[in-house]
């Protein structure tokens, strides 16, 4: 059986003093032992939030890196600079990147390999735009950001990838999509990575899809009912604790 995972992606929507306040508030979190919890707070709040949840059920992770170790990359963070506080655990491709920060299919490929060949955890996140799923382009926006993101990858490394089907126009809009429009989606994403590679069936049915946009504590049940939806990547809804600890419960 698939693991749950609740992840908060807390984007650079607070302040430190707010995301140590949710960090302590979720440090001695009892969880069933089949859900995850995850947390993505800004970079310059890593070390802090990081130190607050080490030994809990939390796993922290960044919400970028570049994929090289240390070298002369102005702004940028290595997973070098990550591991040095505990940080194994990356989010790669999300919508507000892909959109206005030119975050493209080949960077998120690049990113990936390169994390994945350390054994950093990574979450991949995947989505159509609106007038993409008007256009009846949403299958092959999604095949091919699972093909271009995910080429090359050996597949031993799969363990260690995570998927997130966020649509673009659910996410921070309050529309979420229905949990059949998610299942459906999330159904094609494992049919896609299953035909990657001679032998990918395996890969595809045991790997976890989180489903982001407008998650919120009382429409979370519905869409993890189906059967391909493994958990949540959570934007607004994650930024409260009183939110995040009503997702998880
Ligand atoms: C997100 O940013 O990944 C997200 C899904 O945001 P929200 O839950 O606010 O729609």
């Amino acid at each position: 059986m698939r693991r749950k995972i609740i992840a908060g992606n807390w984007k650079m929507n607070l302040k430190l003093s707010e995301a140590k306040q949710i960090a302590l508030g979720l440090r001695n979190l009892s969880t069933p032992n089949h859900i995850d919890v995850m947390v993505f707070p800004s970079a310059s709040h890593l070390l802090s939030v990081s130190e607050i949840l080490e030994g809990s059920k939390v796993k922290v992770g960044a919400q970028n890196a570049y994929p090289s170790s240390l070298t002369a990359m102005t702004g940028e963070i290595s997973p070098d600079q990550l591991e040095e506080i505990g940080i194994q655990l990356i989010l790669v491709g999300h919508s507000e990147r892909r959109q206005f920060l030119g975050e493209s299919n080949e960077i998120c490929n690049q990113k990936i390999k390169y994390f994945l060949s350390r054994g950093i955890q990574v979450v991949y996140c995947v989505g159509e735009t609106l007038a993409e799923r008007e256009s009846n382009q949403t299958f092959s926006v999604l095949s091919e950001q699972i093909k271009k993101g995910l080429f090359g990858v050996p597949s031993d490394q799969f363990k260690h990838l995570v998927i997130a089907y966020e649509p673009v126009w659910a996410i921070g809009t309050g529309k979420v999509a229905s949990p059949e429009q998610a299942e459906e989606a999330h159904a094609y994403i494992r049919k896609e990575i299953s035909s990657l590679f001679v032998g990918a069936q395996t890969i595809a049915e045991s790997i976890q899809i989180l489903y982001g946009g407008s998650v919120k504590p009382d429409n979370i049940a519905s869409l993890l009912s189906k059967p391909n939806i493994d958990g949540g990547l959570v934007g607004g809804a994650s930024q409260k604790l009183d939110s995040f600890l009503g997702l998880i419960k």
